[in-house]
């Protein structure tokens, strides 16, 4: 199909990319082929496709007429199934349990492998990231250049900044730039009279990552505030806005500044629904994972659930949720950049991995289409996160993350649990 080829031509020149298409075959390639294809823009799938991925790029991908596999290809035959591109989780953490024995770059490595085994390809943390993550982010993306990356890659927010006035906030950011971050993290809490919730302080720290070329994702709970935020030129909003319906004027402002929206509904979940034995303790797809029992045996407890069930503020975050969820699907019907995160690995029964499936089912029962939650969970997240030139959809240039599955979310966003295959960089993972 010439146009589709014309497509991969004009995306490569987009992006700058040298034209691999026409690359020498190398023992690396890889073309997976039959499968009904999402590739994460939006764009209606293509039936019978081949998807062929070359020393970890993908070079080209379309129907099956318009692919020609290179000659000492190895071909996958993934035919009845569906592919869709690696789930990145704009808003997750990966931090270390005090209840592990492991070192703490063992458990952080591990989590990263969590992350993968249910699919989620790419992890954004936002916070609570020491030395170890950030030299784990590192170096999970020197070995995806040097084709050994075998979990999650990783960026990272470093800690989550606070600030005593608009000075120390400067100096709190500078430092937290000086450490490798990808972003800065930036909290708004405690009482209303917080140095950090004064817009004098959070404003100056919102230029100063900018003056240090640095992007700021903060954590906000109300309208007003994301307001606030919003006008002092906040680069991403960690979470939704959960006290009243956005009005008209602030969605046109978050939508007017591109400002991407992740709604982090899991976080909210996760407070309130262990105060009895959640639905999904009894899933399969949640189950099978043994990295999870420890902690299901510990919010499964009578005096845990008691807990939960007699504290008012994690009774107050229901109708949160519910309120989170009309604003979702108001932003998103306003064309605002939504992108999935979770909160997973921050507190207790956020499950890395896991959750991110539960978010996409929340997603849309909240309103949104398949194909949205989809393009929120791949292609979007990318774009939120300024990884988009690497990952989040299946185009000539981008890194072979796929994920093929036995039934396609298409019909049902649960579908994504037919995970059956997870592809790093166009290998396979386990
Ligand atoms: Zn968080």
């Amino acid at each position: 199909m010439p146009v589709f080829k014309a497509l991969s031509r004009k995306l490569l020149g987009l992006c700058a990319l040298p034209l691999i298409v026409a690359a020498p075959v190398s023992a690396e390639t890889v073309a997976l082929s039959g499968a009904t294809l999402i590739d994460g823009t939006g764009a209606a799938p293509v039936s019978d496709s081949v998807i062929v991925v070359t020393d970890g790029r993908i070079t080209a991908v379309g129907p099956r007429a318009s692919v020609s596999i290179p000659a000492g290809a190895r071909t996958v035959n993934v035919s009845g199934k569906t592919i869709m591109p690696g789930i990145i989780n704009a808003h997750a953490h990966v931090e270390g349990n005090r209840r592990s024995t492991a070192p703490l770059p063992q458990q952080l490595s591990d989590q990263l492998a969590l992350y993968a085994r249910y699919g989620v390809t790419t992890v954004y943390s936002l916070g609570d990231d020491g030395v170890e993550s950030v030299k784990l982010a590192r170096e999970t993306r020197q070995k995806s250049q040097a084709g050994t990356l075998d979990r999650a890659r990783l960026f990272v927010s470093g800690p989550v900044l606070n600030a005593t006035d608009a000075a120390n906030g400067r100096t709190n950011v500078t430092e937290n730039a000086a450490r490798g971050v990808d972003i800065i993290k930036v909290r708004l809490e405690g009482p209303a009279n917080a140095p950090i919730r004064q817009p004098a302080v959070y404003g100056a720290m919102i230029d100063q990552a900018h003056k240090e070329g640095k992007r700021i994702a903060i954590h906000m709970f109300t309208a007003d505030e994301t307001k606030g935020v919003v006008d002092a030129g906040v680069d991403v909003l960690a979470h939704s806005i959960r006290d009243r319906d956005a009005d008209p004027a602030l969605i046109g402002a978050i939508k007017a500044r591109n400002i991407p929206y992740i709604p982090t509904l899991t976080r909210d979940l996760s407070v309130f629904v262990y105060e009895s034995k959640p639905d999904f303790a009894a899933d399969p797809f949640f189950t099978k994972e043994a990295a999870y029992r420890p902690t299901l045996e510990m919010v499964s407890a009578p005096e845990f659930q008691a807990r939960i069930k007699n504290d008012p503020s994690a009774q107050a975050i229901k109708p949160a949720l519910e309120q989170a969820k009309r604003n979702l699907k108001a932003l998103s019907d306003a064309g605002v950049l939504i992108a999935m995160g979770t909160d997973s690995g921050a507190g207790i029964g956020r499950w890395q991995g896991y959750f991110e499936h539960v978010e996409m089912a929340m997603m849309a029962q909240a309103g949104l289409t398949p194909m949205q939650v989809i393009v929120a969970a791949t292609g979007n997240a990318a774009k939120a996160m300024q990884i988009d030139d690497q990952v989040g959809t299946l185009q000539p240039g981008k890194r072979g993350d796929l994920l093929v599955l036995a039934a396609s979310p298409l019909t049902d966003i649960t579908h994504t649990k037919t995970l059956e295959q997870v592809w790093i960089d166009g290998r396979r993972v386990n």
